[in-house]
């Protein structure tokens, strides 16, 4: 497969149309807006059940960004000389597999080492926010595993993409707003309808017999505002929570603060009244990161992160850090030598009452445009498979 990382495009778009893909003319031309895990399962398990009944496919991936989607890892060195390094990760810290279908899924993925097993040994921190009081819970056990991508979170997105075959990504691409125009032939009894896509520069990134959208909740929306898509109203029903991430590292094992020093957790849920920390990772206790630098990532509660999601990110960090500071109680010698704080404005979703688990992608039949995402379902990397298997149930049955 064709990963395009040059978004460097003529005036006529003449360059993004030599590297769009040249099908044959029997195969299903399916366009998939955003290379998050949604969209990268999405092509994935089309690729599986198109082989399966013997026919042609041509998938093209749009990704406004380089990377893949809301599965993040940060690096970060302490100064140009070092060969050590910080790691984050900073997204998704880890994903559980409760359905057999997703278990079976992930079995190939465990057995060559793309993703393993996290047993993390976990803790609360209770008490007041001046005397926390932290007291270690158990282990994740192998009855309900969560599992990391090693060697970090975006591997498994990245090996997702390397899999692919039938399917073209195009980073930095950012998919504009469709319109009523963009679909054609849709009231042809005869024939199918037929989508033509254009980035936000105004080149043709080709014409498409299903348009998948796995954007973000609010990106959807803003992608099917100005059509006649049948399911809009629907796309507005759930209600996505903002998520901050504070990054701390430290040089070395021994100027962590002792709380980490001699912490046996590697994950901490914090249950402080009042406290705007949610949950505390220490990085380098999990599998494979050993090699990493003391790096810890605190994300913010959900409830707390939206109630400061306009709020000016260093303002933020601040107040984020006081509490962690707090918590880990750290001095001038023992302070992190490095800190980074990341707004996500789509981290989860709140539940509503409408949601029906069978019933997480907007289907228009008419136009061939289907419309999921997590966020769609109960916003994890569960949702992700899920809303996969739905696209297919969608095009390929
Ligand atoms: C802080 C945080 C913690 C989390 N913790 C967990 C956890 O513990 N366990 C768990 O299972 N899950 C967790 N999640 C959720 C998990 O990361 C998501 O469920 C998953 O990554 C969502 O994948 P997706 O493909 O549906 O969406 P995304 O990853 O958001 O992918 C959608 C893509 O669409 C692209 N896009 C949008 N608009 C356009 C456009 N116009 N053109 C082209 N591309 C576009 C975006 O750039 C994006 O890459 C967490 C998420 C966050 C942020």
């Amino acid at each position: 497969m064709t990963i395009n990382y040059d978004t460097s495009v003529g005036a006529d778009g003449s360059a993004h149309d030599s590297n769009l893909a040249t099908p044959s003319a029997a195969a299903t031309k399916i366009a998939i807006i955003g290379a998050g895990m949604t969209g990268l399962m999405s092509a994935h398990l089309l690729e599986q059940a198109f082989a399966n009944c013997g026919q042609a496919l041509d998938i093209s991936i749009f990704e406004k960004s380089a990377g893949v989607g809301r599965l993040a890892t940060r690096y970060r060195n302490p100064d140009l000389h070092s060969e050590q390094q910080w790691q984050f990760d900073f997204g998704a810290q880890f994903f559980t597999a409760k359905s057999e279908a997703f278990q079976a899924y992930l079995q190939p993925w465990l057995k060559q080492g793309v993703i393993e097993c996290w047993l993390a040994t976990t803790a609360t921190a209770n008490g007041s926010q001046s005397k926390p009081d932290i007291e270690l819970t158990g282990h994740w056990g192998n009855e309900q595993p969560r599992y990391i991508s090693s060697p970090k979170m975006t591997s498994f997105g990245r090996a997702l993409a390397a899999e692919l075959k039938h399917t073209k990504l195009y980073y930095k691409t950012r998919v504009a707003p469709l319109s009523s125009d963009n679909s054609v032939n849709q009231n042809s009894p005869d024939t199918a309808a037929q989508t033509t896509l254009w980035d936000d520069k105004g080149n043709e990134l080709g014409r498409f017999d299903w348009v998948v959208c796995t954007a973000p909740q609010a990106q959807a929306i803003e992608l099917f505002e100005q059509t006649d898509f049948a399911l809009l109203d629907n796309l507005k029903l759930p209600k996505m929570l903002a998520c901050y991430s504070l990054m701390l590292g430290w040089e070395q094992e021994s100027t962590l603060p002792s709380a980490l020093k001699k912490a046996q957790w590697e994950v901490l849920e914090v249950k402080q009244m009042n406290s705007p920390l949610g949950l505390i990772f220490i990085e380098h206790h999990k599998p494979g990161r050993e090699a990493i630098l003391p790096s810890v990532t605190i994300h913010a509660s959900n409830d707390w992160s939206e109630s400061k999601v306009e709020e000016a990110i260093e303002e933020v960090q601040q107040q984020l850090l006081q509490a962690a500071q707090q918590l880990l109680s750290w001095e001038h010698t023992t302070a992190p030598q490095w800190i980074d704080c990341h707004r996500w404005r789509y981290a989860a979703t709140a539940q509503i009452e409408s949601y029906n688990p069978s019933q997480i992608s907007y289907v228009d039949n008419s136009k061939q445009w289907l419309v999921t995402g997590d966020w769609c379902d109960e916003g994890r990397i569960e949702s992700c498979f899920k809303a996969a298997a739905q696209v297919v149930e969608a095009i390929a049955t």
